[in-house]
């Protein structure tokens, strides 16, 4: 073991039993050209957001990226240049500092640069703006070969190999983003209560063109003709004009959030049905039948979670998963079908969230595609939820959509191919820059179409479906 090297045992955000490896925490790039020089397998990790396990290494080296984390914002070209373990928090402060703003803003702001990139991570914008790798201008990658200059001008099938590459190419040591000028650090946000599923669907795309960023926040314990109900926001980046004096003094002022935080996981192993019942129908009734124009935090709009660090833990000690679909729009049976077969098996949600998407980037492990997608988080410990999910899996895969790796702790290896049918390039870019496939994740063990499981082609997927 190499100095600074410690064993670990390291976990997803889910919280699910994780694996022990080797951690490395270099503090440079030369520091991290030793670590990667090192014998595989090998792996990058961020802020080990990912819900399942993508961040993990089981048995080999998990490279900490987090150290380093230098941060450069050229204000005249509108870009930022930082380093993989850059947290999206801290560029967002130091972004909005010189009033601009970041392209792409995923659920939580504790996020990695590298890990943004490495999953092509999408906000409530991909409508508008499509993920993250589109802002992109160019990355370092450090691979066991060398260091690479990447762009989606230079060597672009590599480069697209590394946006939503989940780490298997390499480690992103560095990147320079656009970013989007702002006025304010509010948003002005419209809310409006949606009485089901299929009002929902259409008020979200009826916004697709008026607001830069929405999101429908799904009550998923409502039933029969109320399935779908929801809290509808669509939102913008407030001007100057929008302020009122008092916020004018200081329009782009970011407030700490409140560290309330859960100190302690919870010991018992699944929230109650009635609980989350309550919280679903209080948020329900709490929003506003309709409202225009409120003025938002950034913080309340974007990251209303991170005021609660460590609520994953809530979750007791089998942790959970976050089930997140994507199915083009034209498979919107398949959405319904998600939350009324998680109802029926009392799997049930403390947190739905329906988007739409724009179509997808260049890269062929993204993630969006046109159409929905649907994230719901799931206790684990709920009787049949294995079996419950393979189906769903089965019904999105057939629509011609894919889950999200990011999120995910557990697909079957033959509907990987099925539901990224771009794989193959993928593999071809990703060979080039790892000769040696010294890069592996546990999601990749798993999944991976060279170990002989993963090779189901869409032709073979209606027996599954019959089954
Ligand atoms: C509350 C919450 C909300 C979320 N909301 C969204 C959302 O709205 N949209 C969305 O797209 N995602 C969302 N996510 C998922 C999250 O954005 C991704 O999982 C992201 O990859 C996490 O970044 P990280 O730095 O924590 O990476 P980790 O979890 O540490 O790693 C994730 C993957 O990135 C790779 N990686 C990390 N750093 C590097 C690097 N420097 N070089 C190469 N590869 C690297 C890892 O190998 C791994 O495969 C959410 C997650 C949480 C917990």
């Amino acid at each position: 073991m190499s100095a600074g090297a410690r064993r670990r045992v390291l976990k997803g955000f889910g919280g699910a039993p994780g694996s022990a490896s080797t951690v490395l925490r270099p503090v440079d790039l030369d520091d991290l050209r030793r670590a990667v020089a090192g014998p595989g397998p090998l792996l990058a990790r961020g802020l080990g957001r990912a819900y399942g396990d993508a961040a993990l290494c089981a048995g080999g080296t998990v490279v900490d990226c987090t150290a380093i984390d230098h941060l450069e914002i050229d204000e005249s070209a509108g870009t930022a240049r930082a380093g993989g373990g850059t947290s999206l928090a801290r560029l967002l402060e130091a972004a909005l500092a010189r009033g601009m703003f970041l392209p792409v803003l995923p659920g939580t702001a504790h996020v990695s640069l590298g890990g943004a990139i490495a999953a092509d991570v999408h906000g409530k914008n991909h409508h508008r703006d499509g993920a993250f790798g589109s802002h992109v201008e160019r990355l370092t990658l450090v691979t066991s070969e060398g260091t690479r200059e990447l762009g989606p001008g230079n060597e672009p099938e590599l480069f697209w190999a590394t946006v939503g590459g989940m780490g298997l190419t390499g480690v992103i040591a560095e990147a320079t983003i656009r970013l989007r000028r702002v006025e304010t650090s509010r948003m002005r946000v419209d809310t409006e209560r949606v009485g089901d599923l299929d009002a929902c669907m259409e008020r979200l795309r009826a916004g697709e063109g008026r607001y830069r960023y929405s999101v429908a926040w799904l009550d998923t314990l409502a039933r029969g003709a109320r399935l779908g109900r929801a809290v509808v926001d669509g939102g913008d980046h407030a001007s100057l004009s929008d302020l009122s004096p008092k916020q004018r003094l200081e329009p782009l002022a970011l407030r700490r959030p409140a560290r309330l935080g859960v100190p302690v996981s919870s010991p018992v192993r699944l929230p109650s049905r009635p609980l989350i019942e309550a919280a679903n129908a209080a948020w329900y009734r709490r929003a506003p039948a309709r409202r225009e124009g409120a003025i938002r935090s950034i913080r309340a709009f974007f990251h209303p979670l991170d005021a609660l660090p460590g609520w994953n833990r809530l979750f007791g000690p089998l942790g959970f998963t976050q089930y997140q679909l994507a199915v083009p729009f034209s498979a919107s049976d398949v959405v319904r079908l998600a939350l009324e077969t998680l109802q029926r098996a009392g799997a049930w949600s403390t947190l739905a969230v329906l988007k739409s998407f724009g179509p997808g980037d260049e890269a062929p492990l993204s993630f969006p595609i046109a159409g929905w997608t649907l994230a719901l988080d799931l206790p684990l410990g709920v009787p049949g939820l294995p079996e419950v999910l393979d189906r769903l899996d089965e019904a999105v895969a057939a629509a011609g959509g894919r889950v999200y790796l990011a999120k995910d702790g557990r697909l079957r290896p033959e509907l990987f191919p099925v539901m990224y049918p771009r794989l193959g390039e993928w593999l071809a870019a990703r060979r080039r820059l790892d000769r040696g496939g010294v890069f592996a994740s546990d999601l990749w063990r798993r999944l991976d179409p060279g170990l002989g499981k993963g090779n189901l082609s869409p032709l073979n997927l209606s027996p599954l479906m019959e089954a």
